[in-house]
């Protein structure tokens, strides 16, 4: 708890800033927008949006663009100057970088995605960011900080804001787990950029609400499947902390997870554990192209893969083509995923899921149909609504979407 309260503390914001990030965020979800519109949106009165517009004006970060027609006077519309405010997004999975650079909107203004260590040096990482800069012809200097999200990064609950000299945040809790330690100070004493450390699935839901544009007032869940399987939960226009989808007990005397539980969504149906049933069936591996009875290792290194998302990717594909032992093991593993996605809009009344992640992307027309089918009876029965499943337009960015939004607008993160 000290260290909730000490992050929390470390983040106060005081009721100026706390306007101008509303006001921000208002406008990013629904731009073109009038003084008018973001007073209602933000529920600030009309002077208060009317003075912190201004500073926003002389500071570059929104703009005029033209008037709105109305019964009474017009209406001067404002957007937000997508280039005004930047940031690198980074997502570390199974060896694999991502690189984003973001503007205020969310787009993409430059992308890279190369392979590294599975446990990646912060040299490595600044190099990356190095090339993305390079790449997009933008000045460094602009760039208001990294914000780097990867599997298990970083243990709940403390998301740091890591500047260069402060400790890294994650390592021997991690490295115990067979995940890559939070190279988030080295990162930042690398590059000598401020480093924010998130954990993919939060990253994921927050890429989402800013690439979607979601406003404030939709609640919702974006199940993420990496290499590992995790949910982000944005509720009030802020990602709640500490959620962990992945553990969700789904078979009481399942097999031991590497967290400690047993039965955990991710120990049965993750992934990890498709991909290892994949090679323990002749079949399915053929269909795949896995070697046969290859066991996955630890993770981001498994022997004679390359790599889990990877691996699945390819059992995904293969189902896709119509490979009956492959889409079987799709078909199961989604039927448990579905069952804990219910529990998620159950506990929560979400009436949104969306899914992201690299693992989704590939195999999102079993998953989605499942989880529909799932909540469906129960839609009509418990909440007399329709909850939506959507499959992200950025499933493969979102992670480094959101994480460099972060960096941008942390506000976002509870
Ligand atoms: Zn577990």
């Amino acid at each position: 708890m000290g260290r909730t309260a000490r992050s929390a503390g470390g983040r106060v914001r005081s009721a100026r800033g706390r306007a101008r990030e509303a006001i921000l965020d208002a406008i990013r979800a629904a731009e073109p927008l009038s003084r008018v519109e973001i007073a209602a949106a933000t529920g600030l009165t009309e002077a208060s949006v009317s003075m912190t517009v201004r500073r926003l004006i002389d500071e570059g970060l929104v703009v005029e663009t033209g008037r709105a027609p109305t019964a009474g006077k017009p209406r001067t519309l404002l957007r937000l100057d997508p280039a005004a405010r930047i940031a690198v997004g980074v997502y570390l999975d199974s060896g694999v970088a991502t690189f984003v650079l973001t503007g205020q909107t969310g787009g993409i203004i430059s992308r890279l995605a190369r392979p590294v260590s599975p446990v990646p040096s912060a040299d490595e990482l600044a190099a990356g960011v190095v090339v993305l800069l390079a790449g997009s012809g933008v000045d460094a200097a602009r760039c208001a900080g990294i914000g780097l999200a990867g599997a298990g990064l970083p243990p709940a609950p403390g998301a740091e804001l890591a500047d260069a000299g402060l400790p890294p945040a994650a390592g021997a809790e991690l490295a115990d787990a067979g995940l890559p330690p939070a190279p988030g100070a080295e990162l930042a004493a690398a590059t000598g950029m401020h480093v924010l450390v998130e954990n993919e699935a939060t990253a994921a839901a927050i890429g989402e609400y800013w690439v979607a544009r979601l406003g404030p007032e939709r609640a919702f869940a974006a199940l993420h499947m990496g290499s590992g399987i995790g949910a982000g939960i944005v509720v009030g226009g802020q990602a709640l902390r500490g959620g962990e989808f992945g553990h969700f007990c789904v078979r009481v005397d399942g097999p031991p997870c590497w967290c400690g539980a047993r039965g955990c969504l991710e120990a049965v149906a993750g992934p990890r554990a498709v991909v290892t049933a994949a090679r323990a069936d002749p079949e399915a591996a053929a269909e795949a192209g896995l070697t046969p009875g290859v066991a996955s290792g630890s993770p981001g290194v498994a022997a004679g893969s390359r790599g889990v998302a990877a691996d699945f990717a390819a059992v995904a594909r293969a189902a896709r083509a119509g490979a009956p032992a492959c889409l079987a093991l799709l078909e199961e593993s989604a039927a448990y995923l579905a069952a804990a996605a219910e529990s998620v809009v159950n506990l929560l009344d979400l009436d949104l899921v969306v899914l992201t992640g690299a693992g989704f992307a590939a195999a999102s027309f079993v998953y989605g149909p499942a989880i529909q089918r799932r909540i469906a009876p129960a839609d009509a029965r418990t909440w007399h609504r329709a909850v939506t499943v959507t499959v992200s337009l950025a499933a493969a960015t979102a992670s480094a979407t959101g994480a460099a939004a972060l960096v941008l607008q942390p506000g976002l993160r509870h």
